[in-house]
């Protein structure tokens, strides 16, 4: 019998990359909203914080396991900044373009050296509300950011970040490739090898 497992994310796009990753194990991953979900509020101070608000709320919702990530840039002349706040770097409910404009201008003047960063995911799986030992998966993609957009493709910083093994921003990566290379699809394989290989 197949097992569903809600996503505690309303991205399309994130369910069929995650369905195709799954392909073979007996999981069909369907999203929160089929079942009404309400967005968890993203109060934890790190990633896996976040990640794991969001499963438990969407678990608590479903009675079903869950999966939920939270993704982010990393810039080291920022301090780790935007980190958890990627989304939210230039306000509450400002779009990629603020933000990515943002963190333009929060770098100006900073040498190529010294625009080091990187994308981090944090994948995790609770088989229940109460589950006390999720499965936690972390992907690292490390690059650097550009002074000026590059590229149409992705979103979010994509048109920034600069791909040092493919000579260029990771918006001008062809999708496939992009999910080798990246956090998420890092993340994501190594919560499809946990899923294998642990209990469910
Ligand atoms: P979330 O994990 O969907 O909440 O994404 C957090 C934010 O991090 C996004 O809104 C983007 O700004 C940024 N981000 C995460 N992953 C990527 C990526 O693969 N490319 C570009 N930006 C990303």
């Amino acid at each position: 019998m197949t097992k569903r497992i809600v996503l505690a994310s309303n991205n399309p796009g994130k369910v069929r990359e995650i369905n195709q990753i799954l392909a073979g194990l007996k999981l069909t991953v369907v999203p929160q909203s089929d079942f009404g979900v309400v967005e968890a509020e993203e109060t934890g101070l790190t990633f896996v914080e976040n990640a794991l608000l969001k499963a438990r709320n969407a678990a608590r919702h479903t009675g079903l396991a869950t999966i939920a990530d939270d993704s982010g840039i990393e810039v080291d002349a920022l301090h780790g900044a935007p980190g958890i706040y990627s989304a939210r770097y230039a306000g509450a409910g400002a779009g990629d373009k603020a933000n990515l404009e943002k963190l333009l201008g929060d770098l100006k003047g900073v040498t190529e050296g010294e625009r080091t960063a990187r994308f981090v995911c944090l994948m995790v799986y609770l088989r229940h509300e109460f589950d006390p030992t999720p499965i936690i998966c972390q992907g690292i993609w490390e690059g650097r950011v550009l002074d000026a957009p590059r590229g149409i493709g992705g979103f979010g910083y994509d048109p920034v970040f600069y791909v040092p093994s493919h000579n260029c921003s990771s918006a001008e990566l062809p999708p496939e490739l992009k999910n080798d290379l990246s956090h998420r699809g890092q993340a994501l394989r190594a919560l499809v090898i946990a899923l294998k290989t642990g209990h469910l």
